[in-house]
């Protein structure tokens, strides 16, 4: 599997730092980890196939991880690159998500799901497991976030083990579903002192870190707090024995071999 980085940031503006959207590549097909609402131009920017995309994850129904769902669909039914695609479309998230797409559709009679080829919306819960490619098993677990968030954990087909978190508060259940991932992709919003428990603080991240033995880990969701930070030495500060050989800061446009 390959990873890029779409957007390492959150719903802040920022200069750098588009909001959350994650590129999977795997040998199967191609999988798009939230759609920020910078998600559809920033695919173009890094030439991503995505006209071709396969399937989308939602992980929960902030802005800054779906606002750019309902601007890509449109984007899709008019641009020239998709108008003699026929395979489906597949979009996964948490339960709400019809209702909610098809309330912003209704809205203006946007007629999103007129498509040339056809949208799949599935909703799924938590501690489910379900192919999100074929041959590419996902098991989602309920995060402490909003109330419908979720991370997922993927088993691609040469077994490699890739981990989203999405944004969560500190729970024991992500550190034992992430369990020897290959790669974790995890909010690290705050520094220290978070203002609200549903996010994740750094020490909170290297708890979660040690108990999943993740081997790289990827800190994602960065708020402006953490401009001209080095956000890895303070992270390697905290660490607690020989967890995670690799420690990663993301960065729009960062490619990762998984
Ligand atoms: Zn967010
Ligand atoms: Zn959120």
């Amino acid at each position: 599997m390959n990873l890029t980085v779409l957007g390492s940031g959150t719903s802040v503006p920022h200069p750098h730092r588009s909001s959350p959207a994650f590129w999977l590549e795997t040998s199967v097909g191609r999988i798009l980890l939230d759609v920020g609402p910078d998600a559809p131009h920033r695919m173009a920017e890094e030439h991503l196939d995505w006209p071709n995309l396969d399937t989308i994850w939602v992980s929960h129904f902030h802005l800054d991880h779906f606002g750019g769902l309902a601007p890509f669909l449109f984007s899709l039914k008019w641009a020239p690159q998709t108008q003699t695609r026929t395979r489906p479309l597949k979009i996964f998230g948490p339960a709400g998500l019809k209702s909610l797409i098809n309330a912003i559709d209704d809205a203006n009679n946007y007629r999103l799901f007129e498509l040339p080829f056809p949208i799949e919306l599935i909703e799924v819960a938590a501690k489910v497991k379900f192919e999100i490619l074929p041959g590419v098993v996902a098991t989602t677990t309920k995060t402490p976030h909003t109330k419908e968030s979720l991370a997922l954990l993927l088993t691609d087909v040469d077994r490699k083990i890739f981990g989203y978190t999405s944004d969560t508060g500190f729970t024991e259940e992500i550190a034992t579903i992430a369990k020897d991932v290959d790669l974790l992709v995890m909010e690290c919003s705050f520094r220290s002192n978070k203002p609200i428990q549903t996010h994740l603080e750094l020490r909170d991240v290297m708890r979660v870190a040690e108990q999943s033995s993740a081997t790289k880990l990827l800190l994602v969701h960065l708020y402006p707090e953490w401009d001209g930070v080095d956000l890895v030495s303070e992270a390697k500060a905290l660490r607690q024995g020989e967890v995670c050989s690799e420690i990663i800061e993301a960065v729009d446009g960062l490619k990762l071999e998984i």
